[in-house]
């Protein structure tokens, strides 16, 4: 085990090690900077500052894996795609599959729970122009391991938002002790692998380019969002009257 961790015993131990957490120079100085600075909207608001945890049940059958926080989001709020344009996108979509319990996510004291799903990220801190290095990407990821680890008695689905977190994650699941086929299978929106015991899927992110663009509609990410819920076991809300429309044209 990385000797950053140390001895973790469980999910909830995890996620308060991962908050303390300050192994990338780069990333602590811009997520320092960003609480202390903020954005005029939230001037009255304490920024959290610090990496941002996993969210979501520990015995999770269904994880989703993002990209980094965002710095007026998750490093506002304190919890993964609270409070940003990203997160009203996910979390409306959640909800209207039956895995989120409200539509929205505010900040830490919404009431907002997931049913059956966990959300984490291979970088825990907000990075400038959301980029992290490969450096950032490759530090953090005995974190994600260790998450994965933990969740496995559980996990039997996973969705990738993106192809950084697709190229992240790889390497992760085979740490974690899944088969990750060779050649290492390619990101794409719709894509499943079988990674022994584990689908993983591919889905564009639900960053404000894919979806101010069409790249990622709400059809598109519901789709994806029941399919894997049903691989995990879940139940899903039934087809509403959006979900029975033929999915608009992508740009
Ligand atoms: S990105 Fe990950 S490894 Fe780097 S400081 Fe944040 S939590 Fe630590």
């Amino acid at each position: 085990m990385n000797d950053r961790l140390g001895r973790l015993d469980g999910l909830g131990h995890l996620d308060e090690r991962i908050t303390r957490c300050r192994a990338c120079p780069r990333l602590v100085e811009w997520r320092e900077e960003v609480a202390r600075t903020k954005r005029a909207a939230f001037a009255d608001e304490t920024y959290w500052g610090r990496p941002v945890p996993g969210f979501g049940p520990h015995d999770a059958s269904l994880l989703i894996v993002g990209l980094a926080p965002a710095a007026h989001g998750g490093n506002r709020t304190g919890r993964m795609f609270t409070g940003d344009r990203s997160g009203e996108v996910l979390y409306r979509a959640m909800y209207d599959v039956g895995l989120a319990s409200r539509p929205d996510a505010v900040d830490l004291d919404d009431g907002l729970t997931l049913h059956g799903v966990r959300i984490t990220s291979p970088v825990h801190c907000a990075p400038p122009a959301n980029k992290p290095t490969t450096t950032e990407r490759d530090t953090c990821r005995p974190w994600l391991v260790r998450e994965l680890e933990l969740l496995r008695p559980t996990l039997r689905a996973v969705i990738v938002l993106g192809g950084f977190g697709w190229q992240a994650a790889l390497p992760a699941f085979t740490e974690a002790g899944w088969t990750v086929p060779r050649p290492r299978p390619a990101f794409g929106h719709g894509a499943r692998v079988d990674l022994g015991g584990l689908a993983l899927f591919g889905c564009y992110h639900v960053s404000q380019r894919n979806t101010f663009t069409g790249r990622l509609t709400p059809h598109m990410l519901r789709g994806v969002l029941r399919t894997a819920a049903m691989e995990a076991g879940l139940d899903v809300a039934p087809f509403g009257a959006t979900d029975l429309e033929p999915p608009p044209q992508a740009s």
